[in-house]
C-alpha cells in the first residue's frame, strides 16, 4: 500500500500530468491581448463619448501622487531653507502650485464620481443585451446540449463580469501610469533607491499572479459543481417547487447538497491559497526590510549633506506608493486574468451561427407536409421519429394522439425550425424548409406548449397581448381572447381589471396568485390573442377540468375556422372533433384518418384508447 506522502505525490504527479495535456488542448482557455481589446471595445461601445474624460482623469490621477510627492518634499525643504534664509517666496509659490494641483484633482474626481454608477451601469445593460439577443437567435438543438448549458453558465459568468473587468482593465492602465511616473520621481531622488524597491517587490508580484493562474484553472473546472448548486439554489428558491419540498420534507436535504457542492468547487482554491502562505509571508517580509533599508540609507544620505532634508518626505511618500502601486497592479493584472479566462467562451458564443434561414416568403396560411421524415436527438441513436408522413392542408385540424414519449412534441418542435429531420424533408407550400424565410413563416404560427410561459412581473392584459406584441394593445381583442379561453370573468374580479400584474411578488398591493389551470387559460388567451394562421397545441389543457376543455376546444375550433390547427391531448372529447387523426408508438405512425374511422377499424389502437376513455366517464 502507497504510504500517505507517496499517495499526495502521486496525486500531484496525476495533475501535473492532466494539466500539461489540458494545456495542450488548442480549447484550453488562454488570456490573449485579444480578449482584452475586445472587452476594452464593449467598454467603449457602451460608454461612448465619456471613454475620453476617463482616460484624462485616470492619467491626471495616476501622476498625481508623484508630483504630489516631490512638490511636498521640496515645500519641505523650502521651509527648511526659510528659516535660515527668511525668504519664504519659494514655499509660497510651491504651496500654491500643491493646491491647485489638489483642487483640480477633487474636481476631476467628483466629476468622474457622477458619471461611474451610470457608466458601470450602461456596460451592464448594453452586455445584457448583447447576450440575450444573440441567445435567442441560437439554434435550440445547440442550446439543448450539455456543453452549451456549461459554456453558457460561463458566457454569464463572463458577461455580467465585463463592469468590473473594464474597472480592473482600466486600474492595470492607470497603475501602469502611476508605476511608471513613481519610478521617474525616485530616480530624481536616487536611483539606488528604485532599484533596491523594485527589485524586492518581484517575488510578491511572481507569487500573485501564480496563484491567479491556479485560481483561473480551478474556475474552470469546477463549472459543473457551480451550476450543480445554482440549480438547486433554484429549486429552493422556486415557488413552484415549495410545495412539494416541503412535502416531501426535502428543504435541509438540498440546502446541504447545495452547500457540498459549493463547498467543492471552491476547496482547491483554499488548498492552493495554503499552499501559498509561507511564501507569501516571506515575500512581504523582504518588502518591508528593503523599504525601511531605503529610508535610513536616505537619511543617513542627508546626514552628509548629500541630499536635501525635503527628499526624506519625498522618497517616504514615494515609496509607499511604489508598493500601493506594484501590489494594485499585480492584483489588477490577476483580477483581469481571472476575469478574462471566460473571454474565449464570450467571443465564441458571440460568433455561433444564427439559425439558417431562406428567403421565400410566406405570407398566408401555409400548406406544411411532412415526407419520410425520421429524426434523432443529437447524441442519441434512437430515431425519435421514424418514417413520418402527413400533409396540413390550409384549413385543416390534426390531431396527433400516442403515449408519453411516442414522439408528438418532436413532431412541434420540427415544424417550428428548432430541429432538421435527420432523413426525409418537411415542405412549406412545396418547397423545402431550407429555402424559406424563417421569420415570415414563424409569424404564420402559435403554438402553445405544455410548458407555458408565465408572465408573473406584467399586467392580465400584457399577458395575453403578449401573444402578438406587433398588434395594437386593444382592450376588446384582449377580452375576446379571455372569454375563448373561459376566463371572461377574471378581470372583473380584480379593482384594476386588465391592468392587474399577475404576481403579489411584483405588487405589494395585491393578493392576486392564479391557480395552474388559470394560467394555463391565460396562455391559451395569448395563443388566441395571436389569432394564428397555423394553431400549435401541445396538451394545453392537461391542467383544466373536462368540462372547461370543452368548452375552449369549441372556442378555438370556432375561432381557428378557415385556418389550420394540430392539437396533441390526451382527452378523446377534443381529439375527435379533428378532421384527421395520426396515432404515434415509439415514434412511428399506426394509424391515421378520421375519428369515425378509425373506431370502425377492428382492433385498432386509437379504437381501444377511445373505448377505454369512454369507459371511465361512464
Ligand atoms: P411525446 O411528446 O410524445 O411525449 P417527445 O416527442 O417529447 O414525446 O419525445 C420523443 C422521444 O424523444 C422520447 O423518447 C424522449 O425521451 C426523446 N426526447 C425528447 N426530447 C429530447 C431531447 N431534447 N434530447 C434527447 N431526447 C429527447
Amino acid at each position: 500500500m502507497a504510504k500517505p506522502f507517496q499517495k499526495v505525490k502521486l496525486r500531484h504527479a496525476e495533475s501535473v500530468q492532466r494539466r500539461s495535456a489540458e494545456r495542450k488542448n488548442p480549447n484550453y482557455p488562454r488570456i490573449s491581448l485579444k480578449s482584452l481589446f475586445y472587452v476594452t471595445g464593449i467598454y467603449r461601445k457602451a460608454v461612448g463619448a465619456r471613454t475620453i474624460f476617463f482616460i484624462v482623469y485616470r492619467i491626471y490621477n495616476s501622476v498625481l501622487p508623484s508630483i504630489t510627492a516631490i512638490l511636498a518634499g521640496s515645500a519641505v525643504t523650502a521651509i527648511a531653507n526659510a528659516v535660515v534664509t527668511r525668504d519664504f517666496v519659494p514655499f509660497f509659490i510651491l504651496a500654491a502650485v500643491l493646491l491647485g494641483v489638489q483642487l483640480l484633482d477633487v474636481i476631476l474626481g467628483t466629476i468622474n464620481g457622477f458619471l461611474s454608477l451610470r457608466t458601470y451601469q450602461d456596460v451592464y445593460i448594453y452586455v445584457s443585451k448583447m447576450v440575450t439577443t444573440k441567445y435567442i437567435q441560437i439554434p435550440l438543438r445547440v442550446r439543448e446540449s450539455r456543453e452549451f448549458a456549461d459554456k453558457f453558465n460561463r458566457v454569464k459568468d463572463f458577461a455580467y463580469s465585463i463592469p468590473s473587468i473594464s474597472t480592473s482593465v482600466i486600474n492595470v492602465a492607470s497603475a501602469i501610469i502611476s508605476l511608471i511616473s513613481v519610478i521617474i520621481a525616485t530616480l530624481t531622488v536616487s536611483p539606488i533607491v528604485t532599484i533596491v524597491v523594485v527589485v524586492s517587490a518581484i517575488p510578491s508580484s511572481i507569487l500573485t499572479l501564480q496563484l491567479s493562474a491556479k485560481r483561473r484553472r480551478n474556475w474552470r473546472e469546477f463549472t459543473r459543481d457551480r451550476r450543480i448548486a445554482w440549480n438547486i439554489e433554484s429549486k429552493i428558491t422556486n415557488s413552484n417547487n415549495a410545495l412539494e419540498i416541503e412535502m416531501n420534507g426535502l428543504g435541509d436535504y438540498l440546502v446541504k447538497r447545495m452547500i457540498k457542492a459549493n463547498r467543492h468547487s471552491q476547496e482547491q482554491d483554499i488548498i492552493d491559497e495554503r499552499r501559498f502562505l509561507w511564501p507569501r509571508f516571506g515575500s512581504n517580509i523582504l518588502e518591508t526590510i528593503a523599504s525601511f533599508g531605503v529610508l535610513i540609507f536616505v537619511a543617513v544620505q542627508i546626514i552628509n549633506e548629500k541630499l536635501a532634508i525635503g527628499q526624506f518626505f519625498t522618497v517616504r511618500t514615494l515609496l509607499n506608493q511604489l508598493n500601493g502601486n506594484i501590489s494594485s497592479l499585480f492584483n489588477n493584472i490577476a483580477s483581469v486574468n481571472e476575469n478574462l479566462v471566460n473571454a474565449t467562451d464570450f467571443m465564441e458564443f458571440m460568433n455561433t451561427p444564427a439559425k439558417p434561414s431562406g428567403d421565400l416568403k410566406i405570407s398566408d396560411i401555409p400548406t406544411i407536409e411532412f415526407k419520410n421524415v425520421s429524426f434523432s436527438y443529437p447524441n442519441s441513436n434512437v430515431k425519435a421519429l421514424d418514417n413520418i408522413n402527413f400533409t396540413l392542408n390550409p384549413g385543416d385540424s390534426l390531431a396527433i394522439v400516442g403515449e408519453n414519449g411516442a414522439g408528438k412534441t418532436t413532431i412541434i418542435k420540427l415544424l417550428i425550425g428548432a430541429y432538421e429531420p435527420t432523413e426525409g424533408v418537411i415542405l412549406v407550400n412545396g418547397e423545402p424548409f431550407s429555402k424559406i424565410d424563417r421569420e415570415s413563416y414563424l409569424a404564420q404560427l402559435g403554438a402553445l406548449f405544455q410548458d407555458y410561459s408565465r408572465y408573473e412581473f406584467a399586467t392580465l392584459g400584457e399577458n395575453v397581448w403578449f401573444g402578438d406584441t406587433s398588434k395594437n394593445y386593444s382592450r376588446k381583442a384582449i377580452e375576446l381572447a379571455l372569454e375563448q379561453a373561459d376566463l371572461a370573468n377574471l378581470s372583473a374580479t380584480y379593482d384594476k381589471g386588465l391592468n392587474q400584474i399577475m404576481s403579489k411578488d411584483f405588487d405589494e398591493t395585491s393578493t392576486t396568485d392564479l391557480s395552474g389551470g388559470q394560467w394555463q387559460r391565460l396562455a391559451i388567451a395569448r395563443a388566441l390573442f395571436r389569432s394564428p394562421n397555423v394553431l400549435l397545441l401541445d396538451e394545453p389543457t392537461s391542467a383544466i377540468d373536462a368540462k372547461s376543455e370543452y368548452q375552449i376546444f369549441h372556442n378555438i375550433i370556432e375561432a381557428q375556422k378557415g385556418k389550420s390547427t394540430i392539437i396533441i391531448s390526451h382527452r378523446f372529447s377534443t381529439v375527435r372533433k379533428a378532421s384527421q387523426i395520426i396515432v404515434l408508438k415509439e415514434g412511428k405512425i399506426i394509424e391515421s384518418g378520421t375519428h369515425d374511422e378509425l373506431v370502425s377499424k377492428r382492433r385498432g389502437v386509437y379504437k381501444t384508447l377511445f373505448e377505454m376513455q369512454a369507459e371511465g366517464y361512464n
